[in-house]
């Protein structure tokens, strides 16, 4: 098997009747790339940036971040690169910021909505980013988009920091794509209108689906309700999907369910198209897609989405990929 994967390190990702999909890796450090490029990454789908900010009593400086972005993008040299701007808060804490603790740490003060407010922070991390974008393809997203009021106020002041620099004489790309992740219910409720204002979607189903589920992803008791085959989470994806294709967007998902063999025939039945998982789950993936038919799969997926209990849908990929071989 090992053999079969090193075949496809260098191959595109297709399914036996001819569908393209993108296969990308998760990093928390430009360290990590080595292990992107080993396994046949077709991209980095998300670069968790909040590492930077961790594990050290201050903030990391504009130069810091700028060389850690730069080292990332020289390094997939030219592949795209979704770069996600802080996520810190929930179960990330950064102490240097003494931050009053929180009764639902999930449900407050973090990512975007603490970027939003703490602009110090936020615009020295943009102004990091555009920098570095002249070293590479560089797509940057925004976490913990509830709201498009929260999605304009980012992207206005992603204008106004690039806006700085050109004045300032220093280079910017000028072909950056700008996202959200979709990992707030009611974002992907309001796909439909977020997919006239941005480039693309991430779709974060690990928090996604804690919060349609409503049980923390963290509590082992209520863990029986974490379930990525809900067909209430097949259902939400699909809006999202469904929405971003009729305005012409592109849409990935980045947590952990994309990497996931149970999910990936219906997330390709669904239509994805970039699936962003660890370095070491990409060739695995890339042999199981291959030997997939989007047709069969989008057949699955309609099925799915009538099934009444995550069991069902399960038993369901089960009986249907194992007829199929
Ligand atoms: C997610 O929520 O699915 C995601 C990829 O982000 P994180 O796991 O970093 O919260
Ligand atoms: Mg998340």
């Amino acid at each position: 098997q090992r053999a079969e994967w090193a075949k496809l390190r260098n191959e595109p990702t297709v399914t036996c009747d001819g569908h393209h999909v993108e296969l990308a890796a998760n990093i928390g450090t430009p360290a990590d790339v080595t292990g992107v490029i080993d396994n046949g990454g077709e991209a980095v789908g998300l670069y968790r940036t909040e590492f930077l900010y961790m594990g050290r009593d201050q903030l990391p400086t504009e130069e810091e971040q700028y060389n850690a972005y730069k080292a990332v993008l020289k390094k997939m040299d030219g592949k795209p690169v979704v770069v996600r701007t802080l996520d810190i808060g929930g179960d990330k804490e950064l102490p240097y910021l003494g931050l009053p603790g929180e009764l639902n740490p999930f449900l407050g003060f973090r990512a975007v909505r603490l970027c939003l407010e703490r602009q110090d922070i936020f615009r020295i991390q943009l102004r990091a980013l555009l920098r570095a974008s002249v070293h590479g393809n560089l797509r940057l997203m925004f976490p913990m988009i509830a709201t498009l009021e929260e999605f304009r106020q980012a992207k206005a002041i992603l204008l106004e920091e690039k806006e700085k620099l050109v004045v300032e004489g220093i280079q910017v790309a000028d072909d950056i794509q700008v996202g959200i992740m979709v990992e707030i219910p009611s974002t992907a409720v309001m796909a439909d209108q977020f997919a006239k204002e941005v480039d693309f979607f991430s779709i974060g189903t690990n928090d996604l689906i804690q919060y349609t589920m409503a049980a923390d992803r963290m509590n082992e008791r209520v863990s029986y309700l974490y379930q990525p085959y809900n067909p209430a989470i097949l259902r939400l994806v699909k809006m999202v999907i469904d929405a971003a294709h009729r305005e012409g967007r592109w849409v990935g998902m980045c947590g952990e369910m994309a990497g996931d063999p149970t999910a990936i025939p219906l997330l390709l039945g669904l239509g994805l198209d970039e699936f962003s998982m660890s370095a070491t789950s990409i060739l695995p993936a890339r042999s199981q897609i291959s030997k997939l038919s989007l047709a069969d799969m989008q057949q699955l997926a309609a099925k799915a989405l009538e099934m009444h209990t995550a069991e069902e849908v399960v038993e369901l990929v089960k009986d249907f990929t194992e007829d199929s071989r």
